[in-house]
């Protein structure tokens, strides 16, 4: 398991015990400093409100996609080297499988 910072001051964090609430609630921007790759699926992105960086990837295999949370732009880029698997062992997460809504994950083991 690996352990991420929990981003207190976003909105995404404070109204994880509302559900379904983050279904149409994000508000991201691309860090322009900060490219991945040329892998769409990998993506580092801020919270248009807060600031907060987090680490997008989406996973076809599982039908799958994850936002997890960083301690900054630099770090987001130190994910993109990790695996599906290795990236699916971070928490907390924001993660959706089949396009049901965004739910944290590993918020108790935290
Ligand atoms: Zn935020």
């Amino acid at each position: 398991m690996i352990k991420l910072p929990k981003p207190i001051q976003c909105h995404l964090w404070r109204e994880k015990m509302e559900e379904n609430v983050l279904e149409n609630d994000f508000d991201f921007e691309p860090v322009d400093d900060f490219k991945n790759s040329e892998d769409p699926s990998r993506v580092t992105l801020k919270c248009g409100r807060c600031g907060q960086i987090y680490f997008y990837k989406s996973i076809k295999d599982t039908n799958c996609e994850i936002y997890i949370p960083v301690f900054s732009a630099k770090h987001g880029l130190e994910l993109n080297s990790k695996s599906s698997q290795e990236l699916l062992n971070c928490i907390p997460r924001l993660e959706s499988i089949d396009d049901k809504p965004f739910h944290w994950v590993g918020v108790g083991l935290i």
